[in-house]
């Protein structure tokens, strides 16, 4: 009930823009469920922050494309959980490793298995230093489009 709730309300939002994001990334902990999946173990049933769901079916139904950019360095335990949500087969692409290089390479991949250019991809995550470094390649990609 309160997802369908939450997933009117995000459907009444994105209504008011002509432009939307074609791929929303989202990072793992502390964005879609509030914890560290490396500090949990596989034989629990996990739960998302309470909006999250709606905000996904949101995004699903209007045709934009999902996919993941996670640090966590227990990837098999992140998909266990995305199985157990049912939630994975919502996603385009799950890049799910721990990296020095932030997001960077996270979001490399996703563009290369996506096709979707950065400047038409939108990120959440909770951590300013993933925000930052995507966002500085993003600056960077989009100097050197117009440096071509
Ligand atoms: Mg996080």
């Amino acid at each position: 009930m309160a997802e369908e709730k939450v997933k009117d309300e995000a459907m009444q939002i994105m209504g008011m823009f002509q432009i939307l994001p074609r791929l929303v990334v989202f990072d793992l902990d502390y964005t879609l469920w509030p914890f560290y999946c490396e500090c949990r173990s596989k034989r629990e049933m996990p739960s998302m922050y309470p909006q999250a769901k709606g905000i996904l079916s949101a995004l699903k139904e209007k045709g934009i494309e999902m996919a993941i950019a996670s640090r966590s360095p227990t990837s098999d335990i992140a998909n266990t959980f995305l199985d157990k949500l049912n939630i994975k087969p919502m996603f385009v692409a799950k890049e799910i490793y721990s990296s020095w290089s932030h997001k960077t390479e996270h979001f490399q991949k996703i563009h290369t298995r996506t096709g979707v250019p950065f400047t038409a991809m939108l990120f959440f995550d909770d951590e300013d230093r993933n925000i930052k470094s995507v966002k500085h390649k993003l600056l960077l990609e989009r100097t050197l489009h117009s440096v071509d």
